[in-house]
Order: structure tokens, then sequence, then C-alpha cells
């Protein structure tokens, strides 16, 4: 099993009050699979994302991935782990404006990046259809441009897998299908995809769908 949750729960101190986020969440994702999370807004789907991704500890629970207790950890091994193993693809694509797209592509190698990172960038970025446009910034792309940029960083250190929260939120149906493609492929390619989204596009491409309720699993 690639990922294990068992018993998660966060919960956030707001305004003195105690929103729960995530509630006992339990779940198993297997290499391979795609999983589309759905659930209304505010229903801890992004919650689920970044505990899945090492990036929120849970307050209480465990997370597994690839057997080992990814909260219990070194933070440094966890932050290997993460991007080694993990691309991560967000709404808002969080690109950065004064690097140039092969700039932004390499922000995933966690050093300086080999000429084989570089070799590997370029070779994205001309499949995601962005090769031409190399060395121009992100403020010079459309938003479906960014967000195949945002893929081609994710797929950078050949991950196991990728979590995308609501990455064709912000794109027309044209681009959002596109997007998607590419999540197919690498899915096809044999990797694991979690995708949070509330359009149907993915709908052909996911095994399965979990629903968020109130920070619960709901039955489907
Ligand atoms: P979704 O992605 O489904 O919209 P989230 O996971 O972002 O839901 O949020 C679930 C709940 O947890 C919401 O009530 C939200 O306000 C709360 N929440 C999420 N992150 C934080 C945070 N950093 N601080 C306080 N409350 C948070
Ligand atoms: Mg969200």
């Amino acid at each position: 099993m690639m990922i294990r949750c068992k018993e998660v729960t966060k919960t956030f101190r707001k305004n003195g009050a105690e929103v729960v986020s995530l509630d006992r969440f339990t779940a198993e994702i297997a290499a391979g699979e795609f999983v589309a999370v759905r659930g209304p807004s505010g229903s801890g789907k992004t919650t689920l994302l970044l505990t899945l991704g090492g990036m929120q500890r849970p307050s209480a629970g465990a997370v597994q991935f690839g057997g080992r207790d990814l909260y219990g950890l070194p933070p440094a091994e966890r932050a290997r782990l993460r991007s080694g193993e993990i691309g991560f693809v967000f709404q808002m694509f969080h690109l950065v404006p004064y690097l140039d797209l092969l700039g932004n592509v390499l922000l995933a190698a966690p050093g300086r990046p080999s000429d084989a990172e570089r070799e590997r960038a370029a070779g994205l970025l001309d499949e995601l259809g962005l090769g031409k446009r190399a060395s121009h910034r992100p403020g010079e792309l459309s938003a479906g441009e960014r967000q195949r940029l945002a893929v081609a960083r994710a797929l950078l250190n050949r991950p196991k897998l990728i979590l995308a929260d609501e990455p064709t939120g912000n794109l027309d149906p044209e681009n959002a299908a596109e997007v998607i493609r590419h999540l197919a492929a690498f899915h096809q390619d044999g990797g694991t995809v979690v995708l949070v989204t509330h359009g149907t596009a993915a709908d052909q491409h996911a095994g399965r769908i979990l629903r968020l309720d109130q920070g619960r699993l709901a039955a489907n």
C-alpha cells in the first residue's frame, strides 16, 4: 500500500473556536491508483492533500507512506521523501514570477540542478507544449499554460505520487481537459494520482472517488 491514513484528525484554532478540518479520516491508497477527491468547500480536501504530502502534521492519527510513518520521520528525511517521491500541483499555480519557465521547473530540483535535470526540465517543457517558451516568464503565459508549467515542475523528480488540488479550478474546460490528460498520462505510466476536483473532466480516469463531508469520509 502506498498510503495508509489511520484515524487522521486535524484541528485548527480559529478566533478561539476549534475547527475540525479532518475528522478520523481512515483510507488506503494503492500505488497506481487514480483517486478523485470531492466535497464541498471547507470539507477538508486541501488539508487532506497537505497531510498526505507530508506538509501538514495531523493533530492525531498517523499517515504511512510506503510503509514508513510519515510524521515519525526526522524532518530532513520527510523533506527528502517529499521532494523525491511526491509532486504537487495547486489551483493557484505557485510559480515564481521572476524565474523563466525552465527556472520554474528546476525549482523542484533538490539542490543545484545537474545537467541531466536541466535536460529533463527542457524535455518536460517540450512535452507540455511549452518548449519554445523556456526563457519566458510565467506572467507571459495563459492560465492553461501556467498550469502545464506547474505539471512539468511536479514531474521533474519522477515522483511516484502527484497530489493535485483543484488544478483545473481556474481553467476553461479545454485547458482543464488538457491538464487532466497530462495527469492521466502520468497515471498510465504507472504513477499514482490524488486529484481534488469539482469538474467532470477526470471522471473517466478516476478509479475511485473519495467524498469528504465536514472532514469525514462520506459513504460513496
Ligand atoms: P477544502 O479544501 O475542502 O475547501 P480545507 O481543508 O481548506 O477545505 O479546510 C477545511 C476546514 O479547515 C475549513 O473550515 C477551514 O477554514 C479550516 N482550515 C484549513 N486550514 C486552516 C488553517 N491553516 N487555519 C485555520 N483553519 C483552517
Ligand atoms: Mg481546498
